[in-house]
């Protein structure tokens, strides 16, 4: 054997799972197909928010905020065992070289200390194809991956292309075609974690499984989460799991790049009112706090004609609003006619739908940081909470649209991340993490929820494939 342990991807759950399987004494390779620029896939474009229990936030807390967000439909044992070992996860990331920030502190517009994310990595800004990032994500990795390269064989720019399998169907290495030298390899190992990212910078599967229109998507993360890794595991018989129909789908900003955008959310959107291209609300946009309904009223605004919506506001809020982005300003101007203009929406269609709230608005008062009651009254679409009136320059607004961060289906695993074919057995040798796995997360996931699991089931990944290689060597040799 080559390596005992062979991992595909270089993200949080594939760092994860190489940095634990050389714990427990595997050698270890690690493939990427991308270069050592670009390494480190949505994780390195991500706010690096991990949530784990804290103080007054407990694992049983953790656990019901994902069986809530979900409706009850999430992977139960696998939700426990993650909310079980998530703070664990965190301490042992420290010991590989992770530095966390205070959220609260971190200078991120949009952020409360009300989200229980308290872990945040300690960023290290990026530019991308001249676009500011502010670098959360990109600091977990250059971190983590300082670690990973003073302990483990990495190879960049080498795509796995195909997954090895013995005479009883058990992984034994991987078919790896190098960028470098322009060939391909077969890799040898006693086990694999495959740990590619989701399918989200797919536009076929885009449109396969989400519709025509998601092929104009915004994608917020990775160019190269197109799904291989998903592939190869369902050529193998993986079973497939979870929500394929389902779009993790935040409010960004319309400006925002087609592709790894990164953090440019207008989370705040709750203080606002939201008009669609016709000049018509869609939404109660302040039925929560946006954080906890985003990815619901993404999906909405992307059922709008042309997928797009406007956040529109005033002096009097203006304060509390920003994208979380490095990158965006608000639109701002003198007069609503004037916004709508600049917005590029009908001031004729916008104007009776901002006449009839402003005359709905009830007295009351406003309160940033509670659901405050503040609500119109006699609206078919009510606003429940922190409903301002809209009368006093300047005016403000954001053209939003929805976009991508990945989407829910992907392949079936166990606690033990090990791959579950169709007939419920289970593939030797073959470890899965990260975004390509499905049956994790429905509709939703609270927010920091995917950096802990690719934490959790990318470390128990790699310790699993490495105690897997050790047996198979064991029998082979005895
Ligand atoms: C803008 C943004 C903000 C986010 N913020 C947060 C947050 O604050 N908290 C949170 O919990 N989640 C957040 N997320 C989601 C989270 O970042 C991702 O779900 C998570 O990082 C995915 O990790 P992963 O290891 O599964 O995949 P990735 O990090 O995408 O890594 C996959 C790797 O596999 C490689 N690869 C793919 N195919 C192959 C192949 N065939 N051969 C070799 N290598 C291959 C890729 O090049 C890549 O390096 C955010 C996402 C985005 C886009």
């Amino acid at each position: 054997m080559d390596y005992d342990v062979v991992v595909v991807g270089t993200g949080i759950a594939g760092t994860c799972a190489a940095l634990a399987a050389h714990e427990q004494g595997a050698r270890v390779l690690v493939l990427d197909k991308v270069g050592r620029d670009r390494a480190g896939g949505s994780t390195r474009l991500s706010a690096g928010g991990f949530r784990a229990p804290t103080e007054g936030y407990t694992a049983d807390d953790q656990y019901d905020d994902v069986m809530r967000v979900t409706g009850g439909r999430a992977d139960k044992a696998i939700t426990r065992y993650v909310a079980d070992n998530a703070l664990s996860g965190i301490r042992w990331l420290e010991t590989m070289g992770m530095e966390w920030v205070d959220s609260a502190k971190a200078g991120r517009p949009g952020l409360t200390g009300r989200r229980v994310q308290p872990w945040r990595s300690k960023p290290v800004p990026i530019e991308l194809d001249g676009k500011k990032q502010l670098g959360f994500g990109n600091g977990a990795i250059q971190m983590l991956h300082k670690t990973l390269l003073e302990r483990v064989d990495v190879r960049f720019n080498s795509r796995v292309q195909q997954l090895r399998f013995d005479d009883q169907r058990r992984a034994c290495g991987v078919q790896v075609f190098s960028a470098d030298e322009g060939k391909v390899e077969d890799v040898s190992a006693g086990a694999v974690v495959l740990a590619c990212g989701g399918w989200q910078a797919n536009v076929a599967w885009r449109v396969r499984y989400f519709g025509p229109a998601a092929s104009e998507w915004v994608v917020r993360g990775s160019r190269y989460s197109t799904g291989e890794g998903v592939q190869m595991a369902l050529d193998a018989g993986a079973a497939p799991a979870g929500q394929w129909g389902g779009p993790h789908t935040p409010i960004v900003d319309a400006r925002s790049a087609p592709f790894e955008c990164g953090e440019t959310n207008v989370n705040q959107y709750h203080y606002t009112i939201m008009l669609n291209n016709l000049g018509q609300r869609f939404v109660d946009e302040g039925a929560d706090f946006g954080d906890r309904t985003i990815i619901r009223y993404g999906r909405s605004v992307l059922a709008q004609p042309g997928g797009v919506a406007y956040l529109i506001y005033d002096s009097q809020v203006a304060h509390l609003i920003g994208g979380n982005t490095a990158e965006f300003e608000a639109i701002t101007a003198g007069s609503l006619e004037e916004l709508c203009g600049a917005l590029g929406l009908s001031f004729a269609d916008a104007q009776p739908t901002i006449r009839a709230y402003n005359a709905a608005v009830q007295d009351g008062s406003f309160d940033a940081n509670t659901l405050d009651g503040k609500h119109t009254s006699g609206l078919q679409l009510p606003k429940s909470n922190w409903a301002m009136t809209i009368d006093r320059p300047p005016f403000y607004g954001y053209k939003v649209t929805g976009g991508l961060t990945f989407g829910f289906g992907g392949i079936r695993v166990d606690i033990g991340s090990r791959v579950i074919d169709t007939e419920d057995r289970v593939i030797g040798g073959l470890y899965a993490a990260g975004e390509m796995v499905g049956g994790l997360f429905y509709d939703a996931y609270p927010g920091g929820s995917s950096l802990t699991y690719g934490t959790v089931m990318g470390r128990s990944a790699g310790a699993n494939a490495a105690d897997f290689a050790k047996q198979a060597l064991l029998v082979a040799t005895s």
